[in-house]
Parts: C-alpha cells; sequence; structure tokens
C-alpha cells in the first residue's frame, strides 16, 4: 500500500458503483469509488501543474490504483467526477469526496476503498466498468496499488503502430524548453503524444486522443504554451495533412499564428 502524497496525470480511470451503509444517516446507500488504470503517470517530485511540466520525468503506474484521497487542484474533478457523477461525489474541503446519496455526508475512505477494489474486480472480470477517457490531472493524490492480477483487456498505453507526424517546440511556466511529439495511428484512429525535454528526455506520454482538439485541450490545461510547430518529415502530405488539421485545433483554442 502506498500513502505518499503524488502527483497524477492519467487518461485510464474508472468510476466503480458501490453500496455502502452510510455512517451519518444509517441508511444505505449508493455512491462511487475510482480507480485508474496502469497506464496513468505519477510524479514524485513537488510539483506545481501551472509551470514545472517540463521539470521531472513521470512514471508509469503499471498497475491498477484505488483513489484514496484528491487534494490540491480540484477543478479538473470537479468538472469530470463531481459534475458529472453528483449523486455519487463531492468536492468537500478542498478535496474529492464520495458522499452518501441520502445525507450528502462525506463516506469515510476505509468503506470506500473495500467496496470499490472488490467491485473494481468483480465489475472488470466482466468488463462491465468503461475507461471514462478523459484527462485527469491531480496535484496531491494517495493511491493503494492492487496487488497484480487485476487486468481488463486492452487496458494500457498501447504502442506500436504509431507514426510520428508533427513537433511542437513548447515552454512550460517556468520558462523550461521541450518538445511535444503528436503521434498518429491510422489502424486505430488514434493520436498519441510523448512530451520530450530540452535534452530529448521523455517526460510523459498520453495516448487515446481521437481528436486533435483533445490534444490542444491537454497541452494547454498542463500549462504548456507551443511556440513552434515542425512536419516530422517534410514533403509527406500525411504530415501537411496533421500540420493543416493541427492549426485549426489551435486557431479554434484561441492560438494566434505569427506568420
Ligand atoms: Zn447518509
Amino acid at each position: 500500500m502506498t500513502t505518499r502524497e503524488r502527483s497524477l496525470l492519467t487518461k485510464e480511470w474508472y468510476v466503480v458503483p458501490i453500496s455502502v451503509d452510510c455512517p451519518g444517516c444509517g441508511a444505505q446507500t449508493r455512491s462511487g469509488g475510482i480507480v485508474v488504470g496502469p497506464s496513468s503517470l505519477t510524479n514524485t517530485t513537488a510539483f506545481d501543474l501551472d509551470g514545472d511540466l517540463l521539470k521531472a520525468p513521470w512514471v508509469s503506474l503499471d498497475s491498477f490504483a484505488f483513489v484514496e484521497r484528491v487534494a490540491g487542484r480540484t477543478e479538473n474533478v470537479e468538472r469530470f467526477i463531481a459534475n458529472r457523477y453528483h449523486s455519487m461525489f463531492a468536492v468537500q474541503d478542498g478535496g474529492l469526496k464520495s458522499v452518501c446519496e441520502h445525507c450528502g455526508d462525506g463516506l469515510p475512505a476505509p468503506l470506500i476503498r473495500v467496496a470499490a477494489m472488490n467491485g473494481f474486480v468483480r465489475l472488470g472480470q466482466k468488463k462491465l466498468v468503461a475507461n471514462e477517457g478523459l484527462t485527469l490531472f491531480l496535484s496531491k493524490v494517495v493511491l493503494t496499488e492492487f496487488h497484480g492480477g487485476t487486468l481488463i483487456a486492452d487496458a494500457g498505453l498501447r504502442d506500436g503502430g504509431f507514426s510520428l507526424l508533427l513537433l511542437c517546440d513548447a515552454e512550460d511556466g517556468r520558462n523550461r524548453t521541450g518538445v511535444v511529439e503528436i503521434w498518429h495511428s491510422v489502424a486505430r484512429n488514434e493520436y498519441a503524444i510523448v512530451v520530450k525535454g530540452h535534452e530529448g528526455d521523455e517526460l510523459l506520454r498520453l495516448a487515446f486522443y481521437e481528436a486533435l482538439e483533445h490534444i490542444v485541450d491537454d497541452i494547454a490545461a498542463v500549462g504548456l504554451v507551443l511556440t513552434q510547430l515542425h512536419l516530422a518529415q517534410d514533403g509527406s502530405p500525411y504530415c501537411d495533412l496533421a500540420r493543416d488539421l493541427f492549426l485549426e485545433a489551435l486557431e479554434r483554442s484561441g492560438y494566434e499564428q505569427d506568420v
């Protein structure tokens, strides 16, 4: 079990429905827990999502984990979890809480943990939980990792079959520079990004993108600003098309292009 706080960046997470007795009102209530998948990335350095993305490499979690506690930056959590599953979760006291559907009280983590981990394994084996797929950035989380052997088909970051299309020079809020690589798989009709530091060291990798717009949103959400765009291969129509689509996506999100 891991109890230290770390930062978490993931596009693989699951809402697990649970049913427990509420210690507040005594009634049986439905609520939920959050489980993140093995492709999730964590970072243990003291981390400021608005400025430190290029500071240190992220490491992949490599196992499923129950999200025990979420604090720090919560706007993501509010938008993607509390607002979408408002009978199950609420942001209270600066953190995400599983709540009772009757009295709204926060349910204690140990009660949720057992129900959610058991529920995830049971529902996962029947393929009854789905990856939410939205990008979550959590600056202070405590995770409890599952023991080995919990696998869901197709979970995890899939690589192979991807072509590098575009390279974007990027800066974080501390004037550190890096490169965002944009990859695409024709077979999967899916994009992935790899963020590298200025010495070419890989810092993080995210996949499962259906559209370039979502990549543009995520780059902005992690506090990176793109400064220049390059084709991975000059004269390639595939790269040319990707550049045009990417420029359109950038323009739609408010980027201005210097000619
Ligand atoms: Zn209650």
